[in-house]
């Protein structure tokens, strides 16, 4: 019997995301034991599509997940991959390249915060003049696609200068995974990790790590700083078992299973180029009611558009965000601290119609509150 069709609801926030809904009925199976082998089975795939998804090597790289959200992989690699006595560098252009800084200032790690401007991608000389500096570096860190604004980072050049040093690069690619291509090894990068409610189109509760199994093993001897989000243990436990050391986000990992499998029938290139299309539609609204977003063009990831309140007493986020979602519509606030922006992402199951009827819908929110359109700086 076919399902009901579940409510749409078009979401523009920075995840979780709009989900189509064969992956939404895909949670609903009868109930299992996760410790049953058909279950450890389902993650053991699991694990090597992830690996896949990123055109990692399965001799090099392996892919250990856990439960919980995104924030838990930068916890992860923050906290099991700097050695003892050593130091990781940030090249930290955004709020949530900051979030490992606070992560690693929470277990008292060593850590250096090369900030750089909001409003643009991190430098890679920048990144290399730290590195000459400081020969205690062992690990750089950055974000892929800073979500807060929608800033794209050059990965693979600042990989290659972290490799040149002989340092772990670790990229947060929660925003970007199975958005925009990424190659682990071509980009440089050692790490990447993601979340089962982002770029996938699944649910919250499964997050996962892919990065080099030799860097994984070597970490065994460095300080254990966690017990539950210790990257080796969980990994150790996987290799040896199959299973997560404890219980698994058991619906969620149905709903990814069933989520990979629509990743590949679209494939890489078609998913980056809805997403594409998804950001051109909303730049084409954005454009067409005055309003500004806050980032240059060529600096965008495509992923996310930041756009500035306008210069108007009438402007009210909540009324405009109030108006929208009772329509099916979510819009989301920025994150940057010294300007007022809000946030529309294009990840999810959602087309460029889609943006077409958001313009609409947010063009009679700014009437009916009286803001002016063309919108006014
Ligand atoms: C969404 C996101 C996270 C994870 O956030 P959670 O709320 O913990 O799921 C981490 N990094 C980036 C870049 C993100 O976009």
């Amino acid at each position: 019997m076919a399902n009901e069709p579940v409510k749409r609801n078009v979401l523009l926030n920075p995840g979780p995301a709009t989900t189509t809904d064969t992956v939404k009925y895909a949670q609903v199976v009868p109930d299992i034991c996760p410790r049953e082998k058909e279950f450890g089975d389902i993650m053991r795939n699991m694990r090597g599509e992830l690996v896949k998804i990123v055109h990692g090597d399965p001799e090099k790289f392996t892919s250990v997940l856990f439960t919980g959200s995104g924030t838990m992989n930068i916890d992860v690699c923050v906290n099991s991959l700097v050695p003892d006595g050593k130091k990781i560098l940030f090249a930290d252009n955004g709020a949530y390249t900051s979030r490992g800084v606070e992560v690693a200032a929470a277990y008292h790690i060593p850590y250096i915060d090369l900030k750089s401007p909001f409003d643009e991608p991190v430098d890679p000389e920048k990144v290399e003049e730290a590195l000459k500096a400081d020969p205690d570096i062992a690990v750089v860190y950055t974000t892929h696609n800073e979500t807060g604004t929608g800033v794209l980072n050059p990965i693979r050049k600042i990989g290659e200068i972290a490799h040149k040093y002989g340092c772990t690069f670790i990229v947060d690619t929660t925003s970007t995974y199975a958005m925009i291509p990424i190659d682990i090894e071509k980009d440089n990068v050692d790490f990447v990790m993601a979340s089962a409610q982002k770029g996938l189109m699944a649910f919250t509760g499964l997050s996962f790590v892919v990065g080099r199994t030799a860097l994984i093993e070597k970490s065994k001897e460095y300080t254990t700083r966690s017990y539950y989000c210790n990257l080796y243990l969980q990994y150790d436990f996987f290799e040896k078992t199959g299973e997560m050391h404890f219980t698994p986000p058991v619906q969620t990992v149905y709903a990814t299973a069933q989520a990979i499998k629509e990743y590949w029938a679209d494939g890489e290139e078609k998913r980056y180029q809805r997403h594409v299309d998804v950001w051109n539609a909303i730049h084409e609204g954005k454009e067409r009611l005055g309003f500004k977003d806050i980032i240059k063009k060529e600096y965008q990831s495509k992923m996310v558009v930041s756009i500035k309140y306008p210069n108007d007493p009438n402007w009210d986020f909540t009324k405009i965000h109030d108006y929208c979602y009772e329509r099916g519509f979510t819009i989301y606030p920025g994150k940057v601290a010294s300007t007022d922006t809000f946030r529309l992402c294009t990840l999810g199951q959602i087309y460029p119609k889609d943006i077409e009827d958001f313009w609409k819908v947010f063009e009679e929110a700014c009437v009916k509150t009286g803001v002016s359109i063309p919108a006014k700086y």
